[in-house]
């Protein structure tokens, strides 16, 4: 039965695949050219604390600014870049940008803005990772403390040793890690045991009904208190309403980030929300 299935279940290449393949090998050499022509812009989005309202920080998100397309969201490009490799490339791109531009922010205002950047599993597990990141630091003068990355739940379930001794090799610099859209991955909480984290960063789809659905507001709270206990500092993601805000606060969320405060901007726009001197 087996081998009937099998006969029966080969793939057709067709028309549809052949088509989306030359998508993707057209998306490829074009983020290759937009490497080489420099395209790659970062803007930043605010990170609020939830108490105070002050800003304390800013997440960079990756932008392409196509001569042709126009300004291009990442969950059109980062997909094929990771498919690809070049998502090494242009992560190298993005953290050099938004240190630099962090380290400028930080002299400015002469605050200790903290800076997050998202990275991919195939950056954060190139053996040469953490010698790039520490080069940039080096290079811009931001502060190891004043940065963290943002990884996802999938990201940190590479149990190997590799893995970890990078993580481990990161926290050693004094960069900090944090875990992105966390309760939407695997379920496992091994890795907030075992591995080096400071943050966790509430995915978006607890936070949106908050208000209206008894459920998310239990988990969100529970969350709250698992990071706590863990020593860690909690995120909420996606927060656009005042009502959602005042039930993270309610609920003892460190951070908020979200339409509500900011949308991600530019560098020159997204610094009139700075505290300036
Ligand atoms: P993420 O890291 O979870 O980033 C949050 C996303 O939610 C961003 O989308 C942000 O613009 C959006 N967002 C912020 N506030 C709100 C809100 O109040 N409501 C709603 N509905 N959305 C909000 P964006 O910029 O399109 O980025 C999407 C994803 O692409 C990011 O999700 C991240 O996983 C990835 N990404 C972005 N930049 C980079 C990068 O430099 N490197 C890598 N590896 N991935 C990146
Ligand atoms: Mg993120
Ligand atoms: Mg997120
Ligand atoms: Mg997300």
């Amino acid at each position: 039965r087996a081998k009937e299935r099998g006969k029966n279940n080969y793939q057709m290449f067709t028309p549809a695949m052949q088509a989306k393949t030359n998508l993707r090998m057209e998306m490829e050499r074009a983020l290759r050219q937009a490497l080489e022509r420099d395209e790659f812009v970062v803007h930043y989005q605010a990170k609020v604390e939830t108490v105070s309202g002050r800003v304390v920080g800013m997440e960079a998100l990756a932008r392409w600014q196509s001569p042709g397309k126009g300004l291009v969201m990442p969950g059109q490009f980062i997909p094929v870049a990771e498919e690809s490799g070049l998502i090494t490339a242009i992560g190298k791109v993005i953290l050099r940008q938004a240190c630099r531009q962090a380290s400028r922010w930080q002299t400015m205002t002469g605050r200790d803005l903290r800076l997050a950047v998202n990275v991919s599993a195939k950056q954060l597990y190139q053996p040469e990772f953490v010698e790039t990141v520490e080069t940039i630091l080096r290079e811009t003068g931001l502060a190891p403390g004043l940065l963290e990355l943002e990884v996802t739940e999938s990201v940190v379930m590479h149990q190997d040793t590799a893995a970890n001794r990078t993580l481990l090799e990161l926290a050693a610099l004094g960069v900090s890690l944090a875990i992105d859209d966390f309760g939407t991955g695997y379920s496992s909480l091994y890795y907030l045991k075992h591995f080096p984290i400071d943050t966790l960063k509430i995915d978006r789809g607890f936070v949106r009904d908050i208000g209206r659905d008894a459920n998310d507001a239990a988990i969100v709270g529970a969350i709250v208190s698992l990071g706590h206990s863990l020593g860690l500092s909690v995120v909420a993601e996606g927060v656009e309403t005042a009502e959602q805000l005042a039930y993270l606060r309610a609920l003892g969320c460190d951070l908020c980030q979200g339409y509500y405060f900011s949308e991600p901007a530019p560098a020159e726009q997204f610094a009139e929300l700075l505290p300036w001197p």
